[in-house]
């Protein structure tokens, strides 16, 4: 076997994946668990955020605005969704628990 393993790598896929707003409200659209962590979305006419995955009526696009994490949201004036909760992430919990989901520093 002399070839190398090429596949050891991972996949990075957070940051740049959901990069433009197309992108991230195609994923709203779909519900797209993928996105889950990426970014919230925020609707300003309901003036809550929510994971792309809620499962909450979509709303009008013009009414939309995304947000890289749920402080950013919260920040703008948004309050986090009481069905999809996107503010207790298992980030959010962890973080209280201990370093759970912590990644080693690269
Ligand atoms: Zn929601």
């Amino acid at each position: 076997m002399s070839s190398l393993t090429m596949n050891a790598g991972v996949v990075v896929r957070s940051a740049g994946y959901f990069a433009s707003d197309d992108e991230r409200w195609d994923a709203v659209r779909r519900r797209d668990p993928a996105a889950v962590g990426a970014f919230v979305y925020a609707v300003r006419t309901t003036g809550v955020y929510c994971r792309p995955s809620c499962g909450a009526r979509l709303p009008r696009w013009e009414n939309v605005s995304f947000h890289a994490t749920c402080a950013d949201a919260a920040q703008a004036g948004f309050r986090p969704c009481k069905r999809c909760r996107p503010n207790e992430s298992a980030r959010a919990v962890a973080s209280k628990k201990g370093p759970v989901d912590r990644k080693p520093a690269p």
